[in-house]
């Protein structure tokens, strides 16, 4: 039987940062992945200034920034009149180390882990290892896995479950993934046309409102990205055929030029949270535990923030002696972020993209002016939308 301190399941951006934090606290870890390599997974493209802080004391930062576009400004378009409210992360150099988004395919960073892993002395990663079942027991937690048909065993001290919103981990151990879901599916396009010719002043990341078809436009270095709203009683092949998309190109860009595309994809999304992050030996971490909607990007941001936490728990108890009580600590800080942060700001995050921005609304998008003409206010928002705010609050839960 093949064994580690901690096994991880799943290669994705969460669960293999959790390796890499692990690993360089000297902590023997192994992560099983299902897949053959880690996907080309077009979810999410979005890197917060917190997050990046985080890479950079592992001396990852730099590494991805070369793969990425800075993005400093963010901002919020009413569809209809062409109105703009711009933030730029800029302004807030003096207490950001990186003052803007990076823009860098989750997959990339994902990648560049499992490379990292496996010439790491403290870990590697397995692919085409799925996970069946796992048991725990005489302070041990052991686990059948799927190697091509073939059975095999490991053993490990401690169980973290990464592997994205379908969890057979957190499903095996019954936990209770409450929320709901949209009625909407989400429908991404991407496309290497320039779309900045169809707008005026585009930034890299842009949110448009409008009650009818908001959407989100996204440059990310492989691609621009568009995500739009789809009625969810149309059926998957409609949305992908070619009139369904050029019928969408026409109306976001106002223009029948025709736009080719590299990717289709349709996802259901969700609001959800676990009811417990740690089970006795076994943790979750981001998507196994937390769903959210895009608007914002913080579901991978999350789960990579969880990534965080929980690996500096673990090297308090492994190699520093502390009680195990550390793993409640976790399951904490990281359950109340999720549903008094990213839950919260990323509903009103939608409801403010599905408004007309009519100044006689009482809306989400008055809220927005008002705040956007006071700096201290501004100031504020951009520290929450950076995700700096959540892991101050974290740090203060006891
Ligand atoms: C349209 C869209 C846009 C998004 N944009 C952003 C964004 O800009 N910023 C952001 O922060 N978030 C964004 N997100 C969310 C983000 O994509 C996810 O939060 C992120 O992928 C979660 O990472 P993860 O590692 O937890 O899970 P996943 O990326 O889902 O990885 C889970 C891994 O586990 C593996 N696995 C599953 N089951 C098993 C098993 N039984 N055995 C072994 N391996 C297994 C899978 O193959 C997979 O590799 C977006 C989501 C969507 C839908």
């Amino acid at each position: 039987m093949k064994s580690a301190k901690v096994i991880i399941i799943g290669a994705g951006p969460v669960g293999t940062f959790a390796a890499y934090c692990l690993a360089e606290y000297g902590i023997e870890t192994l992560v099983l992945e299902s897949e053959s390599t880690c996907e080309t997974d077009m979810r999410a493209s979005t890197f917060h200034p917190s997050t990046l802080k985080y890479l950079d004391n592992l001396n990852l930062a730099d590494e991805l920034i070369e793969k990425g576009l800075k993005a400093p400004i963010f901002q919020y378009r009413i569809r209809s009149t062409d109105e703009v409210l711009e933030f730029n992360l800029q302004e807030l150099d003096d207490v950001l180390d990186f003052p803007f988004r990076l823009q860098c395919e989750q997959y990339k960073f994902a990648r560049m882990l499992a490379g990292k892993l496996d010439r790491h002395r403290h870990s590697s990663v397995l692919f085409n290892r799925k996970l069946i079942n796992f048991s725990e027991g005489n302070n041990k937690v052991t686990l059948d896995v799927d190697h091509h048909g073939t059975s095999e065993q490991y053993q490990c001290d401690y169980l973290i479950g990464a592997d994205g919103a379908n969890s057979i981990v957190r499903r095996n151990l019954g936990i209770e993934f409450s929320g709901f879901t949209y009625e909407e599916k989400f429908f991404t396009l991407s496309t290497q046309k320039p779309l900045e010719n169809y707008f005026s002043n585009l930034s890299y990341v842009n949110y448009v409102s409008d009650p009818e078809e908001w959407f989100v436009l996204l440059k990310a270095p492989s691609a621009w990205r568009i995500l739009v709203p789809v009625p969810q009683t149309l059926d998957d092949k409609a949305i992908k055929s070619n009139d369904y998309v050029s019928d969408i190109f026409t109306r976001v860009l106002n223009s029948c030029d025709p736009i080719e595309t590299i990717h289709r994809t349709i996802y259901r999304v969700h609001q959800r949270v676990v009811n417990k992050m740690r089970y006795g030996r076994i943790m979750l971490a981001g998507d196994s535990a937390h769903l959210n909607n895009p608007l914002g990007g913080f579901g991978m941001n999350g789960g990579l923030h969880d990534a965080w936490n929980l690996a500096e728990k673990l090297d308090g108890i492994i190699n520093q002696k502390n009680d195990e009580d550390l793993l409640n600590l976790y399951d904490r800080q990281r359950r109340t972020v999720m549903n008094d942060f990213i839950q919260k700001q990323t509903i009103r995050n939608k409801k403010m993209i599905e408004e007309t921005g009519d100044a006689n609304y009482s809306s989400e998008w008055m809220r927005m002016r008002n705040l956007h003409e006071n700096e201290n206010e501004r100031r504020d928002y951009m520290l929450r939308q950076s995700m700096t705010q959540s892991l101050i609050n974290e740090a203060a839960i006891k």
